[in-house]
């Protein structure tokens, strides 16, 4: 990174825990950019961290989102509101223009978890998104990004590449900058997961150049070719897991408290401290993954 330019991690202190979700600063001469923007429910905390810069939340130019996923995109349309374009993967746009079916499909998962965990959505104003194709450049004052289509978390994902930093959102799984062992996972939720194509997009990301990995849950890593190789390791236990666990007919429930206890011994056997666990539980919830594995065994797997 030039020595002139700054990136900072902003702690959205999502759900009173530290280092679940991230939105990252860079400043430029007429204001600052994000990359994500987190969810309605921290955008509190967005706008006091927002001050420690000495910037408010008018001074946003722009977002770049990773994807719609409410953890990472729940705030952009209150963004938009004060100023900010909103950077979008083409099928993720559609979604933050009018997100009533994205919201329904939240209600059904989180039910009267709703607003507490979510906080309000604001639809994004048409004029205020950016529509973003693979290997897209995006320009904002000295700064160029580019857009890296990532399918796998999900259809609509993209990682950002700038300076020699890679923004990985979710494709780059979750993996918390904290004291002790090293330690990945892979966040797995319905209704889009596909393994197959997220491995596709990590051996992508392994073929181009950059020194430092940034997850939004959480933190700047520089190890990046043992990350991307811990991406690998962790799709390819997800699918032996599913596919031995699925042989015989599970129910959603069982095989839900299945991967949860599978999960957890995973995490404790890497030598993982139980005080970060709840924040990996925070970012990923274990039982969401086990649902999107059911439904990716289900609609891809089974009786293929
Ligand atoms: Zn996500």
């Amino acid at each position: 990174m030039a020595a002139n330019i700054s990136l900072f991690t902003l702690d959205l202190g999502f759900q009173g825990k530290e280092k679940a979700i991230a939105s990252y600063l860079i400043p430029h001469a007429q204001g600052g950019i994000l990359i994500e923007c987190g969810p309605g429910s921290t955008q509190e905390t967005l706008q006091s961290q927002l001050g420690e810069h000495h910037m408010s939340v008018e001074d946003i130019s722009d977002v770049l989102l990773t994807h719609i996923h409410l953890d990472h995109a729940g705030a952009a349309g209150w963004l938009a509101n004060k100023g900010a374009r909103i950077h979008v993967h083409h099928i993720g746009a559609p979604h933050m223009i009018n997100p009533e079916r994205l919201l329904d499909s939240a209600q059904r998962i989180y039910g009267d978890q709703m607003d507490s965990l979510w906080g309000t959505f604001l639809p994004v104003p048409e004029k205020k998104i950016s529509v973003l194709h693979d290997g897209d450049e995006i320009e904002i004052g000295d700064h160029i990004f580019r857009a890296v289509d990532t399918p796998g978390h999900a259809y609509h994902h993209m990682a950002y590449l700038w300076e020699d930093i890679c923004f990985s959102g979710d494709v780059g799984g979750v993996r918390i900058s904290t004291p002790g062992p090293k330690h990945l996972r892979i966040p797995m939720p319905p209704p889009s997961l596909h393994l197959q194509k997220w491995r596709t997009s990590i051996r992508k990301l392994q073929k181009i150049q950059f020194s430092s990995i940034a997850c939004t849950h959480f933190g700047i890593f520089p190890d990046v070719e043992w990350h991307l190789k811990a991406v690998l390791r962790e799709i390819e236990a997800a699918e032996i897991w599913i596919q031995e666990t699925m042989s015989e007919d599970v129910s959603l429930e069982s095989l839900r408290e299945e991967f949860v206890s599978w999960a957890m011994k995973r995490s404790v056997s890497s030598g993982m401290k139980e005080t970060w666990l709840t924040s990996y539980e925070k970012a990923n919830p274990s039982a969401m993954s086990a649902d999107g594995l059911f439904r990716y065994w289900k609609k891809h797997i089974q009786g293929n």
